[in-house]
């Protein structure tokens, strides 16, 4: 089916109209019309070849809300009209391990990206949800609740679960002392959700001036991570933090906040790390890890944590012909807190 989206060319050209072809229906296939798409800071990432895989034309877009519009002769759990999403992830193995125990995430073979990946059958790069039209495997789509704004449920797909899995697996619960570094889309929706299991938050953050949003989103506390005094004085004093730092930065002034056998989990840079002190983690038998997204069916227990607490993201909503000032946006850390592309505006104006 021919279709149209917002694609990269080349690491330096901007988001431009794209026309396209989605692969017809394999037995097991979901059709469906995207209605919204988030915009995460791996979009921006991919897009501009940052982590260096990048293959091209590069057609972003993992957080995804649409509209079933026809299903394969196979597919039993999804109908025409249903509202459903489609996060970073849209195949696996589904025969390793770790695919048997839910967690695709972490495939034996790598899961298949929802752009930028490589389709299991055809071998084609996959574009994502910067487009008007999607299809996809019918384990890999999620069912949205019904309760929750469909406007806002897109960032749930990648910010939610990357924050919801690390939580979860860290055993987090009611009076957890967690610090969530940086405070944008994974950083608020980290917020939000540990404020939901009654955690204690805190929000680590080199811009004062969200400290009332980081205070109205749920936090107990803020503190300024350029405030040495402040720091120091919140040594040994959480016992999880996750790190939503998107670029190479140094962990030493945030290992020394763990308390005993603790954890910093890193979910925001990807890459090489900058060196780092092993003491504060020997003084202190804690641990750094990393942690990504998370499977299909935790996707689900979060999506549906989500609307039992009537959790959802602060979004703003974007036309898709303001994506490349959305990206410039995202880069100063300018984004309060995620944008969402209304993919009705991919019919309006110039675009084909
Ligand atoms: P974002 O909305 O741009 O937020 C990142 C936040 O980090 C900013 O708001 C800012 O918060 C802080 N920050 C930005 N530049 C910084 C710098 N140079 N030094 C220190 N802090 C800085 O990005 P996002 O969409 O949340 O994504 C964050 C990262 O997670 C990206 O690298 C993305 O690729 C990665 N990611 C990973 C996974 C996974 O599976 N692990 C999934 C999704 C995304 P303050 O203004 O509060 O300091
Ligand atoms: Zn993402």
């Amino acid at each position: 089916m021919k279709t149209v989206g917002y694609a990269a060319l080349t690491a330096e050209s901007p988001m431009a109209p794209f026309v396209f072809n989605r692969r017809a229906l394999r037995p097991n296939d979901v059709a469906m019309e995207i209605l919204y798409c988030g915009v995460c800071h791996s979009d921006l990432h991919t897009a501009r070849n940052d982590w260096g895989w990048t293959v091209y034309p590069a057609l972003p877009g993992h957080e995804i809300v649409g509209r079933v519009t026809s299903v394969g002769a196979d597919v039993g759990r999804y109908e025409v009209g249903d509202i459903v999403a489609v996060g970073c992830m849209v195949d696996s193995c589904m025969e390793c391990d770790q695919c048997r125990k839910g967690e695709e995430q972490l495939c034996r073979e790598g899961n298949t990206n929802t752009y930028n990946g490589q389709d299991r059958v055809t071998r084609e790069n996959t574009y994502g949800g910067y487009s008007k039209h999607l299809v996809v495997r019918e384990e890999f789509v999620l069912r949205v609740p019904q309760n929750l704004d469909l406007a806002k449920v897109a960032p749930l797909l990648c910010a939610g679960i990357t924050t919801y899995s690390p939580l979860r697996s860290w055993n987090v619960v009611p009076g957890s002392r967690v610090a969530v570094i940086g405070l944008g889309g994974l950083g608020h929706m980290a917020v939000k959700l540990a404020h939901g299991m009654g955690a204690k938050v805190t929000v680590l953050s080199r811009s004062a001036d969200k400290k009332d949003d980081a205070l109205a989103l749920g936090a107990d506390h803020f503190l300024l991570s350029t405030d040495s005094d402040a720091m120091t004085k919140a040594q040994s004093s959480f016992d999880l933090i996750i790190d939503t730092i998107p670029v190479k930065h140094s962990v030493d002034p945030y290992v020394s906040l763990l308390d005993v056998d603790s954890t910093l989990v890193l979910v925001g840079q990807v890459g090489p790390m900058a060196e780092h002190n092993s003491v504060p983690m020997l003084l202190g038998r804690c641990r750094i890890a990393g942690s990504p997204i998370g499977g299909i069916k935790e996707t689900q227990e979060m999506l549906d944590f989500c609307a039992e607490k009537n959790i959802l993201p602060d979004c703003e909503m974007i036309r898709m012909d303001e994506i490349n000032h959305a990206f410039d946006r995202m880069e100063k850390a300018d984004v309060r807190y995620r944008f969402v592309i209304d993919m009705a505006s991919l019919n309006q104006g110039s675009n084909p």
